[in-house]
């Protein structure tokens, strides 16, 4: 099928790539034009595993093209996939500038019938939204082409970045609303056969109403984003009461209700997804005059968990740091990305610095983009005191601890021997839980997990 993905970040590349591959006439737009140019480059401009060979492979083969053409955009796919960003306004609900854009681009070139999908997270009632833009625009036109028909449906995207390619590929689940106009229907005939590759062994698709289905994109990450809160609130007074809280998650875990899956305790959420989602439904409830108690809970939890790890290192080291050195090992939000969006790591940096420590950091794929974000996020003379590290040794000289931000695989069996020998102190400050206490104990090293500080 041709296939035009508008937006080509994180869910857009992928997407965009991922169609390919299953052999369909993939093109990709976007308003950026460096992103467009190190695409056509052979460039990727985002860290997934898995994605630069899938964009390479099809690429090659013809079936994947870049551009920041509109109209040739909006001309190549019978499918348009809005996959633009939807970023937090200022009154924290969904700002949807640029999937209004994207709609009225459509409406402004279309000639003929087209499926405008939703994959961009949105508030319940975008699609109509969208069909009002692209219906606005079509008007505008004096052409014969003001009467085509369009359809949009909903088609929230649950990959996880770090993962994304193998979600894509193998979702749990498809979800898609339509409308039940002859348009919408023709819509989901031809959603069932881009998505039948996917439903080949077993069907994944949950066909609905297109209000539900945008509901469910923000019901899974508030959900989701519950467990996490949940845990952490859990694993502070666990470290209150002397209890720990891995040991308690295992306890709770294994009740097939409960389940051990996303029941860890850490240092907050972060990402582009989870402390947007839940902001922009909780103002979709206020414009309901309703008030979500569990979820203002979920983002007040959150935000004290971000600073769990700078109160830790308070609680051991002091209220001032001055002339004191930090190692963090970890920036990004989680492993296997680059993304820093609303990243813990940014919260412990500035309040590191703020009360006066150098700290040296070090991330296996994220130094570029923490390097970006926290230019944007520190004052000049406050970034010098950050030392970027090649390896995550290096981080360690003259520190007073070490302390864990994001638990990718590479530091879950450090050389501890190594540690101690270049840390000041042997302290390490472990905000994914990565270690077992009485291990670090034996070994000599002092160590503060999220929720461990079990009495002995
Ligand atoms: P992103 O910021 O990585 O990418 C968005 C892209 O859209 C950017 O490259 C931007 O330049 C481009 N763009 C903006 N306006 C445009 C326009 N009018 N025409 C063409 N391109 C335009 O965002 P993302 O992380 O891919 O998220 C996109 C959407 O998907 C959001 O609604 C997000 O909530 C949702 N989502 C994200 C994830 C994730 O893990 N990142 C997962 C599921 C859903």
């Amino acid at each position: 099928m041709k296939i035009t993905i508008i937006g080509t970040g994180y869910v857009g590349l992928v997407t965009g790539a991922c169609l390919a591959e299953l052999g369909n006439d993939v093109f990709c737009l976007d308003v950026d034009q460096r992103k467009i140019d190190l695409l056509n480059n052979g460039g990727i401009p985002i860290h997934e595993p898995g994605l630069e060979e899938v964009v390479a492979r099809n690429r090659a083969a013809g079936r994947i093209q870049f551009s920041t053409d509109v109209a040739a955009s909006v001309a190549h796919g019978q499918l348009q996939f809005i996959a633009v960003g939807t970023p937090p306004d200022e009154d924290g609900s969904a700002d949807l500038q640029y999937v209004l854009a994207a709609a009225r681009n459509i409406g402004r070139h279309m000639d003929g019938f087209k499926v405008i999908v939703d994959k961009s997270t949105v508030p319940v009632g975008t699609a109509d939204r969208v069909a009002a833009a692209l219906q606005d625009e079509l008007g505008k036109r004096g052409d014969a082409a003001a009467g085509s028909e369009f359809a949009v449906v909903s088609n929230p995207e649950f990959l996880k970045e770090g993962a994304a390619v193998e979600d894509f590929m193998r979702p749990d689940r498809i979800v898609i609303g339509h409308g039940d106009s002859p348009a919408g229907l023709r819509a989901r005939d031809l959603m069932k056969v881009l998505y039948a590759p996917f439903n080949r062994n077993h069907e994944r698709t949950y066909w609905m109403d297109v209000r539900s289905a945008e509901f469910t994109k923000y019901a899974a990450n508030a959900m989701l984003a519950t467990r996490i809160s949940f845990m952490n609130e859990l694993a502070n007074l666990a470290d209150r009461v002397g209890a720990d809280i891995e040991a308690v998650r295992h306890g709770i875990g294994s009740d097939p209700r409960i389940g051990h899956s996303f029941l860890y305790a850490g240092a907050g959420y972060g990402g582009s997804c989870f402390p947007k989602d839940v902001q922009a439904l909780e103002r979709t409830a206020r414009q309901y005059d309703q008030e979500l108690l569990i979820l203002r809970a979920v983002e007040a939890v959150n935000d004290r968990q971000k600073q769990v790890l700078g109160r830790k290192v308070v609680q051991r080291f002091g209220a001032d740091l001055a002339g004191k050195r930090f190692a963090v090992w970890g920036l990004a939000f989680k492993p296997n990305t680059d993304d820093m969006r609303e990243a813990p790591s940014r919260v412990l940096l500035r309040e590191l610095i703020e009360r006066g420590a150098s700290v040296a950091v070090y991330d296996p794929v994220a130094m570029e983009e923490a390097r970006r974000v926290l230019a944007l996020d520190l004052a000049p003379e406050q970034l010098e005191k950050i030392d970027f590290k090649a390896a995550p040794m290096d981080a360690l000289h003259d520190a007073e601890a070490l302390v864990i931000v994001t638990e990718w695989k590479a530091f879950r069996s450090p050389d501890f021997d190594q540690i101690k020998a270049r840390l000041k102190n042997p302290v390490i400050i472990d905000g994914r839980n990565l270690f077992d206490p009485a291990q670090m104990t034996a070994l000599g090293v002092e160590y503060h997990g999220i929720g461990r500080s079990v009495l002995t």
